[in-house]
């Protein structure tokens, strides 16, 4: 009987096994595998409920037996858990699949599920002393997050107080810029409007948290961004993404290229733009990427949000290899989801990154002076 993706790496390293992740992917097959779309979204929560717990199933079961009451579990999935927790797999979802012959469209949800990390993985990896990578100590703070601005759903303010709650000394807000209209990307005199309520934070907040105002720009089709080089210059942080041509196979390494090449790019965030059990994202020769991206001091940033994981620890070893900079975020576009950094820091302890080459565990002065390097540093 085939297990789903999520676990097969483990497996194959011998690393701890996620348990959380093997029965979130079976639950997200079953959702899959229902013929009715109600039966579909009760399924896809259940599995988000198991995803998000902050400790493994196999911590959660009682003395008899039996799990705890969890939202979002059902009597169905709650079938689906003990099967797992038995056998290390459920027949339960696996006949559902063949019995609604979705064999081909479940193995390939599966295949997109690679070195995805449950909520209670990530924690156990943050108190691993196994690890040479960062610890959450070292986490100064967090350079891609969203507000109202665009697609988030906070305010500057609320997303500033939630950083110092966090013990932050510093943050970027990074909405998206105006190319990227599906987002409610922000046009300049918005980003003007923005700065002011940035300033604003800056000159009221105790206890110095550094505001810095980011952008998120749109990597076009060539690699060109959706913000000219005057319009660039005006925002204490730029990063480049990609979020267009996800799902093809082809060759996308000099659409990337460009994009670092850009004189003002600081971070290429989420650098593949892949979904869980969704996309694989862009396919691109990564060292040459990387290559670019190292030889101009731009970060490579592991992307936090559960969905996207972005690089994962695999990838990125290929990029700390490459001598490459990172950037770990969230991504959060709620104040509550500031957390995805730590999915981003548990990818980097796995990928054991030094915090000297994370720019989020600089100093806040070391970080200013990365943003501002000399244009001759860059493409003159
Ligand atoms: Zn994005």
């Amino acid at each position: 009987m085939t297990r789903p993706a999520a676990d097969s790496e483990t497996e194959a390293t011998g690393r701890h096994s996620d348990v959380n992740a093997v029965v979130g992917s079976y639950l997200r097959d079953l959702a899959f595998a229902q013929p009715s779309r109600q039966k579909m979204f009760g399924y896809k929560r259940a599995a988000n409920a198991i995803l998000a717990l902050e400790h493994p199933l196999t911590d959660l079961v009682e003395r008899d037996g039996r799990l705890p009451k969890i939202v979002g579990i059902g009597p169905g999935s709650a079938r689906v858990i003990y099967e797992v927790l038995d056998t290390g797999t459920s027949p339960t979802v696996e006949r559902a699949i063949d019995e609604n012959h979705k064999r081909p469209d479940i193995e390939r949800r599966r295949a997109l599920r690679r070195n995805f990390l449950s909520r209670a993985e990530v924690m156990r990896i943050l108190r691993d002393p196994a690890s040479n990578g960062p610890s959450p100590e070292q986490y100064r703070g967090d350079l891609q997050m969203h507000s109202e601005w665009s697609d988030g759903n906070a305010t500057v303010a609320e997303l500033a107080a939630a950083c110092q709650a966090r013990g932050y000394a510093y943050a970027a807000i990074t909405d998206h810029s105006h190319g990227l209209k599906i987002a409610g990307g922000m046009s300049m005199e918005e980003a003007a409007g923005q700065r002011r309520a940035i300033d604003h934070v800056n000159a009221t907040t105790e206890a110095g948290l550094h505001l810095l105002q980011g952008i998120e720009a749109n990597i076009g089709l060539e690699g060109q961004l959706d913000l000219s080089l005057a319009e660039a210059a005006t925002f204490d942080l730029v990063l480049a993404a990609p979020h267009s041509r996800l799902r093809k196979n082809d060759d996308q390494t000099p659409r990337l290229v460009t994009a670092v090449e850009n004189p003002y790019v600081r971070i290429l965030a989420h650098p593949r733009g892949r979904i869980s059990g969704s996309r694989a994202g862009v396919v691109a020769e990564w060292s040459i990427v990387f290559a670019a991206a190292a030889a101009r001091g731009v970060a490579i940033e592991l992307d936090g949000d559960p969905a996207r994981q972005d690089l994962d620890h695999a990838l990125a070893r290929q990029a700390l290899d490459a001598h490459c900079l990172f950037a770990l975020d969230s991504d959060a576009h709620t104040a509550s989801q500031l957390s995805y950094a730590e999915t981003a820091l548990a990818h980097a302890r796995l990928a054991n990154i030094p915090a000297d080459r994370i720019v989020n565990c600089w100093p806040l002065n070391r970080l200013l002076a990365w943003l501002a390097q000399p244009s001759g540093e860059r493409r003159s």
